[in-house]
C-alpha cells in the first residue's frame, strides 16, 4: 500500500513537470491556459494523495495498538485460569491462585476489583483494622478484611508473654 502511494507521488511529480515544461513552450493561449488548469488539477490530486497517506498512516498505529490489546487480553486468559473465586472472608471475596497451579510462587490472592477490570494485582497486607487482617490492593487500593484465621501463623503463634519468648 505505501508503495502504491509513493508510486502515485512519483506519477503526479512527473505530470506536473511536465505541465509545467508545456508553458515554457512558445505555444498559443489556448494550449497555456489547458497547461494550467492540468497544474491545478495535479496539485489537488496531490492534495488527496496527502490526506490519503495521513489516513493509512492513523490506520497502521490503530492495527498495531490493537493487535497489542489482542495480545494483552489473550495473555490475561490464560494468567486468569490459574486463579480461582475465594472467599477471604464471609461475603468478602478475591481470586486466589489454584493449589495446582502454584509451583514455587507464595499463595496470593489478586484484587477482585482489579480481576474484573482485565488487571492482575496481588493483596498486600496492610496490618490490621481492629482485630481483622487487612490487605490492601496496590493499585486500585481497595481493602480486604480477612477472616481472624487467616492470619500467617507466625503471629497468632507468637506467646503472649514477652519473657517466654526466646
Ligand atoms: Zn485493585
Amino acid at each position: 500500500m505505501i508503495d502504491m502511494i509513493t508510486g502515485a507521488f512519483g506519477g503526479l511529480k512527473s505530470a506536473a513537470e511536465l505541465a509545467q515544461s508545456l508553458l515554457t513552450l512558445k505555444t498559443d493561449s489556448a494550449v497555456s491556459t489547458k497547461a494550467v488548469e492540468l497544474n491545478r488539477i495535479i496539485f489537488d490530486i496531490q492534495q488527496k494523495m496527502f490526506a490519503i497517506q495521513a489516513d493509512y498512516a492513523a490506520l497502521l498505529s490503530r492495527t498495531g495498538d490493537l493487535e497489542a490489546e489482542i495480545r494483552d487480553l489473550k495473555s490475561w486468559e490464560e494468567e486468569k485460569q490459574r486463579y480461582q473465586l475465594h472467599e477471604l472472608a464471609p461475603g468478602t471475596f478475591t481470586h486466589r491462585l489454584k493449589p495446582d497451579c502454584q509451583g514455587s510462587e507464595p499463595l496470593h490472592d489478586l484484587c477482585e476489583n482489579c480481576y474484573q477490570n482485565g488487571v492482575k494485582s496481588i493483596l498486600q497486607a496492610a496490618g490490621h483494622k481492629g482485630s481483622y487482617p487487612c490487605f490492601v490492593c496496590p493499585k486500585c487500593k481497595s481493602e480486604y478484611l480477612a477472616e481472624r484465621q487467616s492470619m500467617p501463623s507466625y503471629v497468632v503463634s507468637l506467646p503472649s508473654n514477652p519473657r517466654t519468648r526466646f
